[in-house]
């Protein structure tokens, strides 16, 4: 796509709707653009791109900038079935995720990661590893930076790591990266994707456009990627903490690939088993890109975590408190559970993605967890799964701030207490983020 020769309409001014019109407008393309929402960033956004010539579309002008644009770039926020992408589609014009129009800007070799859980770490470990390698490396995609605000630093020899979600694969049709990595599936996003079929669809896609001379990263452990490696023209890289497979893979303490031993479990950073699988797709994409051993060992050993990932946020009176707001489905509130090595009270709650709670609550029955404390607007499906569950150390309130008070009644000495909730944030929080910074600062109040 050729910025100068055709007319975009971008729909949704969020983070990457905005960097993709200010891209088209930066290099002299002609570019209208769309936003339902109002709040004083993005109003601050439009006055910006107006400013430098963006053409504003209103419900009364829409039908008529849809007849002057040639592609419409649509934000991963807004869904694929938005009345404006519909029109679009019925004029048979071209539809693309603001990820792939600005994949479409550049070809430096891209490693794109996808799957339910553990991409932002995978990514994170990975552009760590060619960052010790000394690489040129840019992380990008759904780690919140979008591909778009970063075009202009790609310079050929640029490695790009891409974090991809579901909601950026619904609007991609031409994306091929150099490497494709699915960590692992689960359900999740349902309230977008209504069936698990769609969402697994949309997972796979990542490998649709792959040939011979590129690579699919795939987890063995887990049955649904597992069955990607079906009729792929890549080569298929395996990883595992069960069997020696031909890729990366967890050994008695060490960590493999292709049967090379690269380094022993205690010689990193990295805790918890599902920081091994992400340690392990980043050792696998490290291989493949031939960066040596020495820089992946080191970038492993000074691997600081991820914010908002089973983070350690404070010790008060032999009690730790931990912060795992990313955990926003099921899935990965019951891998955090699993890592604790200590009687733990759990926070669970928030907005709800069509998710079931039962198999959250037998996990609960076999963990650490001595207490459970819901919040947020799960809490009445939630509640209802523990009693389904007998699962009966469970305390409901409505409200975040009494719910870490409570957690922190139940806490003794040599206790953990857990922010999990296996649900998204916007039910009281703008972001995930936002709830992670929230239960900091209520920890900080709580008795010393
Ligand atoms: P994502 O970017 O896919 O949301 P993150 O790396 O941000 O994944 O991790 C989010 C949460 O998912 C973490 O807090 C942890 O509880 C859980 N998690 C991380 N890696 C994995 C994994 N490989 N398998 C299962 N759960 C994981």
């Amino acid at each position: 796509m050729y910025v100068k020769s055709q007319v975009f309409f971008v729909l949704g001014i969020s983070k990457s709707g905005f960097a993709a019109a200010k891209y088209i407008l930066g290099n002299g393309g002609e570019c209208y653009i769309y936003e339902e929402l109002k709040s004083p960033k993005i109003d601050r956004a439009i006055d910006e791109l107006t400013g430098m010539g963006a053409m504003r579309v209103s419900k009364e002008s829409e039908d008529e900038a849809i007849d002057a644009s040639d592609v419409l770039v649509i934000s991963p926020g807004v869904p694929i079935n938005h009345g404006i992408a519909i029109k679009f589609k019925e004029a048979g014009k071209r539809i693309v995720g603001e990820a792939e129009f600005g994949f479409s800007q550049f070809f430096p070799p891209t490693i794109a990661v996808t799957g339910t859980n553990g991409k932002t770490t995978t990514v994170t470990l990975i552009d760590g590893i060619f960052r010790e390698a000394g690489q040129k490396c840019v992380a990008v995609g759904n780690i919140g930076v979008p591909v778009c605000e970063k075009l202009s630093e790609i310079e050929r020899d640029t490695v790009c790591v891409a974090e991809i979600s579901s909601f950026q694969l619904e609007s991609m049709s031409d994306f091929k990266p150099h490497i494709a990595c699915i960590t692992n599936i689960s359900p999740d996003h349902l309230e977008r994707h209504y069936t698990m079929g769609n969402y697994i669809y949309l997972k796979r896609r990542l490998l649709k456009n792959l040939k011979e001379s590129e690579y699919a990263v795939l987890n063995y452990d887990d049955a649904t990627v597992k069955s990607f490696a079906e009729g792929l023209k890549a080569e298929t890289v395996w990883v595992s903490v069960r069997e020696k497979v031909s890729g990366a893979y967890f050994s008695e303490g060490r960590l493999y690939f292709d049967d090379e031993p690269i380094t022993t479990l205690g010689e990193t950073a990295i805790r918890g088993e599902h920081n091994v699988y992400n340690a392990l797709f980043a050792v696998a994409a490290a291989k493949i890109m031939g960066i040596n051993n020495e820089s992946i060992v080191s970038a492993l050993k000074n691997f600081k975590g991820v914010p908002h990932r089973v983070e350690l946020v404070a010790e008060k009176r032999g009690v730790r408190y931990f912060d795992d707001s990313k955990a926003t489905n099921t899935a990965s509130a019951i891998t955090a559970i699993h890592s604790m090595t200590s009687p733990t009270i759990l926070i669970l709650g928030g907005s709800e993605k069509g998710e079931k709670y039962e198999e959250l609550f037998e996990a609960i029955k076999l963990s650490e967890v001595k207490h459970t404390v819901i919040t947020g607007t799960s809490r009445f499906n939630m509640f209802e799964a523990a009693g389904k569950c007998g699962v009966s150390a469970v305390t409901v309130t409505g409200d975040f701030r009494s719910a870490v008070k409570i957690a922190d009644m139940f806490a003794e000495e040599g206790d953990a207490v857990l922010l999990s909730p296996a649900c998204a944030s916007f039910d009281s929080f703008g972001s995930f983020e936002e709830r992670g910074e929230t239960f900091v600062k209520l920890v900080e109040e709580c008795r010393n």
